[in-house]
């Protein structure tokens, strides 16, 4: 058992509060399309502060905020930008462990552009998280609550978010490869269901793309170490799938992640077919284009997503 840092209070009964890092954790690893090893620091921080990234490797304005008008590319990955320019690559994975886990605020060093990538999943960052805990700050948490159904896409790709009592994801995929073709997933995201159904799942991608991307120069650090490799109707890696439905699971990481960029937990269903980074972020713009669409409140519920599950751990 260890002693965790910082102060823990009570509110009141039903008040859930905001909750940051017990420690800093460190881990090492390569971005998954620069190719470039990176050093990334996860660090406590105060309440309101959100998640904030930090450019070691850059001097001045190297601080940039995780928040959805931030996100400048969504092509492979989301990348965000402050508005000196400096930018933060692949973030999405450490987002949703960050969001799985209960994590309203940390600051985020990395000495490159990019996040590593691991093992192309969520589950080692939240792995780290679990390492050094959870503590709660005295603030109140606020979720983004969905008031009226906000509806972004065409009648093939689209994405929603409606109004429920948890955040819950749902999404269908379509994919021309006997690997993948058609999965449809519902998620619940309270009790640990993050870290049980939806962490471990990997990025994954078509061996008939790589050349073109390596060309491109993407997909310079992608591997069978960080992705699941489809050629056709197979996947190429040795150890298989970590589930049989593995694609769509990391499709709703990557809408966790995504969607954690709204700056607060959400309460609301996602519904989504065939979406994209692209897609997940056009979202929340059109949720924030309109002040009926939501309202920021405490968050009351506990034993839900909402309440942190990584001090489990201890
Ligand atoms: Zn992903």
């Amino acid at each position: 058992m260890r002693e965790l840092k910082g102060k823990s209070v009570t509110l009141n009964n039903s008040t859930v509060q905001q909750t940051t890092l017990g420690d800093v954790i460190t881990c090492e690893g390569v971005g998954v399309h620069s190719g470039a090893q990176v050093k990334m620091t996860l660090r406590p921080a105060p309440a309101n502060a959100g998640i904030r990234f930090r450019r070691l490797d850059i001097e001045r304005d190297n601080s940039v905020a995780a928040l959805y008008d931030n996100v400048v590319d969504t092509q492979l990955g989301t990348t965000i930008a402050n508005t000196a320019g400096v930018r933060v690559l692949t973030i999405e994975h450490l987002m949703a462990a960050l969001s799985g886990s209960g994590i309203d605020n940390a600051i985020i060093e990395l000495d490159a552009e990019e996040v590593p990538i691991m093992d192309g999943s969520a589950a080692p960052f939240v792995f780290l998280i679990e390492c050094v805990g959870t503590v709660e700050l005295e603030e109140a948490r606020k979720v983004l609550r969905i008031t009226r159904p906000v509806r972004v896409g065409d009648h093939d790709r689209y994405a929603t978010l409606r109004p429920a009592e948890d955040f819950e994801v749902d999404l269908a995929i379509d994919f021309n490869s006997g690997a993948i073709g058609r999965q449809k997933k519902h998620v619940r995201l309270v009790n640990g269901a993050f870290k049980s159904e939806l962490a471990r799942a990997r990025t994954f991608g078509f061996l008939k793309d790589v050349e073109t991307l390596r060309s491109m120069g993407l997909a310079q650090g992608g591997s069978l170490d960080n992705s699941i490799v489809v050629d056709g109707d197979d996947i190429i890696n040795d150890g298989g799938l970590r589930f049989d439905d593995e694609f769509v699971r990391h499709k709703l990481l990557d809408v966790v992640g995504d969607l954690a960029t709204a700056g607060h937990a959400i309460e609301g269903r996602f519904e989504g077919a065939r979406t994209g980074h692209t897609l997940n972020n056009e979202l929340l713009r059109a949720v924030f284009s309109d002040p009926a669409n939501y309202e920021v409140v405490p968050a009351t519920r506990s034993g839900s997503y909402l309440q942190p599950v990584a001090t489990a751990a201890f």
